[in-house]
């Protein structure tokens, strides 16, 4: 089978591991900071990030440090994983779901503009928006930022796809138009650390908490300690409810690894998508389209059925399993999981994220595709296209 993703490990990673096994420390140590200065640099981000066990912790995290709690509304794109959403309703917060753009298939602006006139008419302003960069490709940052200074939300940005892609000339990361930014390191994204994330701030403060929060909500910093006049000397100190959210120093060592590579992961995957979005452009199918001001980074290609398609969604989706591709789709509309459609959402909520989810497929794309499947794939496709 040609799958649609896979990790990519040298044995340069390998031996990174094994080093870190044959040493004195195996959970969070010094690998833990190295690979967060590391992703850092990489990022340009103006505050160390802080490396969690997974992208899913690092938006619990997120949420709590902007003091999403019970009574608040978060926001986020139909078209992503459900934890975007999920993590946002461990905080006891309430979630609701922004329509994306048939183009970008991110979340759409002028959508967003008016679900925000009508929410303001109601006093239900969301206090975060968290965005998705889907597949890699960044949202539409200026334009939702100006929203949320008109509006007064916070945004969160979910790169879980984007390692390595770049809005408006920067590194996505960086933070220059949101309060916080998730990375994950789940096995299938941009690197791996098998499951890891790492959270970027723009804030100091919201960076400590953040790092606070990873670890049971502890300090050991002695300026933000209580320490009386016949106090005894404090370790360190529980300052809120926090959690045990640590990525280890073997999984630190591996991601520090294959960070160097993210740039010839970035470039292999966008020479793939090239030569796909060249091999469509006659068939009868869509793509995703990529603004000039975006450089993706391609976690996932993505092709849609149309009227002029010669086949249905699931006819091609059939025809390419019995190829031996092993394909995927990328996602049913967060509301339409039962847990949600249970308290209210129903069918029809966001349509074009529905309609996307009803003729769009996930083909391989991943550093290891050889030639001769990519050829396959192609011309599996067209043959039913
Ligand atoms: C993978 C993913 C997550 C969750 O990441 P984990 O590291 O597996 O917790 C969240 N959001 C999106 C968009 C994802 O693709």
């Amino acid at each position: 089978m040609i799958k649609y993703s896979r990790q990519d490990l040298s044995e340069q990673d390998i031996s990174a591991v094994v080093d870190i096994l044959r040493g004195d420390l195996i959970t969070q140590g010094p690998a833990v900071g190295q690979f967060e200065i590391a992703v850092s640099k990489y990022v340009g981000a103006k505050h160390q990030g802080v490396a969690v066990n997974s992208a899913t912790s690092g938006l619990h995290i997120a949420y709590l440090a902007l003091d999403v709690g019970v009574g608040d509304i978060v926001w986020t794109s139909a078209n992503t994983f459900l934890a975007t959403a999920s993590a946002a309703l461990m905080c006891g917060a309430s979630v609701d779901f922004v329509d994306i753009c048939e183009q970008t298939l991110n979340i759409c602006p002028v959508a967003l503009r008016s679900k925000l006139r009508k929410a303001a008419s109601m006093n239900r302003v969301p206090k975060v928006l968290t965005v998705v960069h889907f597949a890699g490709l960044s949202c539409d940052m200026k334009s939702i930022s100006e929203l949320a200074t008109e509006f007064g939300f916070a945004i969160v940005e979910d790169a879980s796809h984007a390692l390595g892609a770049s809005y408006n000339g920067k590194p996505v990361g960086a933070c220059e138009f949101s309060e916080v930014c998730v990375f994950s390191f789940h096995a299938i994204k941009m690197i791996t650390t098998g499951e890891g994330g790492m959270v970027f701030a723009r804030d100091e403060g919201i960076a400590n908490r953040l790092r606070r929060l990873r670890s049971h909500g502890v300090t050991s910093n002695p300026d933000e300690m209580f320490i009386g006049p016949d106090d005894e000397l404090w370790n360190y100190q529980m300052l809120e409810v926090g959690f045990n959210y640590r990525l280890t120093d073997i999984q630190a060592a591996l991601g520090t690894s294959q960070l160097e590579r993210v740039d010839e992961f970035v470039s292999a995957r966008n020479d793939i998508a090239i030569e796909y979005n060249r091999a469509f452009e006659r068939a009868e199918l869509k793509t995703q389209k990529v603004p000039l001001d975006c450089i993706s980074s391609y976690h996932l290609f993505v092709i849609r059925v149309t009227e002029r398609s010669r086949c249905s969604r699931r006819q091609l989706y059939d025809h390419l399993w019995d190829s031996g591709i092993a394909i995927n789709f990328h996602y049913i509309p967060v509301y339409r999981h039962p847990f949600f459609e249970a308290r209210g959402f129903t069918k029809g909520y966001c349509p074009i994220a529905e309609t996307y989810f009803r003729d769009g497929i996930s083909i391989p794309l991943h550093t290891q595709l050889t030639r001769p499947d990519f050829d396959h794939v192609v011309s599996s496709i067209n043959a039913v296209v």
